[in-house]
């Protein structure tokens, strides 16, 4: 899963990048907010961390804009203001939730899953349909009721397919969720991912459509 993380400080953000994505994610960072408006406009984030105060754009700028134009990207706002209003303002203008600094990484993740899980329209950890579901907490698949491990790429895929059974999502569409910015992608890395985890859950489990894309079924 990708997030894009949104960050001028230099500590707080290398720090963060390097949690993120020992914890299984795939975190762009950017230091200003138009960089951040940028980034979005490109799509395939499952969830922004947000800092309000930033260079050049400021953070509920970009949130005022991302929902403008109709991104429904669950968005975590993270903030050192303690001021009511600030946090009152960024809930009203479309935020998902927030965290104050300093924080404990492990309720960001927390908080983050739960943002995600809100957007699936799940009340629980668990997202998917039929014979396949996800948990978002242990990131594990169920396949009809089962549980089976996944490396964090495999959980990415499964994850963004998931989200709508029966839609197809092209190679590009994959790559995007699953790989951050600056990562080497080969051009058959989805064909060997997907072939590995049909072994593990099944030959009909991800099905292709020739010529468009994958799905599962829904
Ligand atoms: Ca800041």
């Amino acid at each position: 899963m990708r997030v894009l993380l949104v960050e001028d400080d230099e500590m707080i953000g290398r720090s963060l990048k390097q949690a993120l994505e020992g914890a299984g994610w795939s975190a762009d960072w950017v230091r200003d907010g138009e960089l951040a408006q940028s980034a979005l406009g490109d799509g395939g984030y499952t969830c922004v961390l947000l800092d309000l105060g930033l260079p050049k754009q400021d953070g509920t700028d970009v949130l005022r804009r991302a929902r403008e134009r109709g991104d429904a990207t669950p968005v975590l706002v993270l903030t050192a203001r303690d001021g009511l209003d600030d946090r009152i303002n960024s809930l009203d203008l479309g935020a998902d939730d927030y965290l104050l600094k300093p924080f404990e990484f492990r309720e960001l993740l927390a908080r983050m899953r739960a943002i995600v899980r809100r957007r699936d329209g799940a009340a629980h950890s668990l997202v998917g349909s039929g014979a396949l579901q996800l948990d978002l907490t242990t990131r594990e698949v169920l396949v009809n009721g089962a549980r089976e491990a996944l490396t964090a790429r495999e959980f990415a895929l499964l994850h963004a397919l998931l989200e709508r059974p029966g839609a197809i999502l092209s190679r590009e569409q994959l790559e995007n969720r699953i790989y951050g910015w600056g990562e080497e992608v080969t051009s058959n890395a989805i064909d060997v991912l997907i072939h590995g985890m049909r072994r593990k859950l099944g030959a009909e489990s991800i099905r292709n459509v020739r010529g468009l894309g994958w799905r599962v079924a829904a």
